[in-house]
């Protein structure tokens, strides 16, 4: 039965990515509603019943579009095999309990948030406004252990993302700055300091070799957004493990 409902979770994951994509993308172009259908953004043929089946389509397809064999972006079957793998996780992880709702509306948010930060290098008011309510109610009814870490977490957010803002000129907005008071709510304070450390890990470690392999390309501005997301991710659901675990060596 367990196994039935992680095949379940995993497959309504891989089309609920499918839609996050549709949203990243056009939610910054302000178009979220302008057609119900997707279609292909090189040359706007419409895309058949069969092509909008998740990661299939792709594979079958060879990534490219049926019409004008233009590539199809590698973003897309990403975020719903990587959808369907979270939500299928926070399943094995939290099974049916209240905290399973938090997981699926965080991991939605951010795996919108990864299509927009990719493709506009943009966190959108939209979104974290859209996901926010939901997730504060969701940490009221499914709290942090003590209650009131939700707040600590946020001012802690707003504090530090603030003075690297103020100090780094550029080097963060105040994109990263809301995003950081969300993770606060949803994470705590511990788990959004270990979230800005291991963001800026992955980022200089990663970054550094992405910059090694396009070396003509080195004052392009990489996006930083990706890293925050996935440090948040691995915080959500080891954060405390590798918090204590750090601590034990001292
Ligand atoms: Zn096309």
């Amino acid at each position: 039965m367990t196994t039935y409902f992680i095949i379940v979770f995993f497959i309504f994951g891989t089309v609920f990515g499918s839609f996050f994509n549709v949203v990243g993308l056009r939610v910054p172009k302000g178009i979220l509603f302008r057609s119900d259908r997707s279609y292909c953004p090189t040359c706007n043929e419409q895309l058949r019943a069969f092509e909008l089946i998740p990661i299939v389509s792709y594979i079958f397809q060879k990534g490219k579009c049926r019409h004008c064999k233009s590539h199809i972006s590698f973003i897309y079957p990403f975020i719903e095999l990587s959808t369907g793998l979270l939500f299928a996780y926070a399943f094995i992880h939290f099974g049916f309990t209240l905290e399973l709702i938090t997981a699926i509306l965080f991991i939605s948010m951010l795996m919108i948030l990864f299509v927009t930060d990719i493709s506009y290098m943009l966190i959108p008011n939209k979104i974290l406004l859209f996901f926010s309510p939901f997730l504060l109610v969701m940490r009221i009814i499914s709290p942090l252990e003590p209650w009131y870490d939700m707040l600590i977490g946020a001012s802690v957010g707003f504090v530090v993302l603030s003075a690297i803002i103020l100090v780094s000129k550029g080097g963060m907005g105040g994109g990263d700055m809301k995003l950081f008071v969300v993770l606060g709510i949803v994470l705590g304070w511990k788990a959004t300091l270990f979230t800005l450390f291991l963001a800026a890990l992955l980022g200089t470690v990663i970054g550094g070799v992405i910059m090694l392999i396009q070396k003509a390309d080195r004052k392009q501005p990489i996006p930083f957004g990706p890293y925050i997301i996935t440090a948040a991710l691995l915080s959500y659901f080891y954060g405390e493990q590798i918090i204590s675990m750090y601590l034990s060596l001292f």
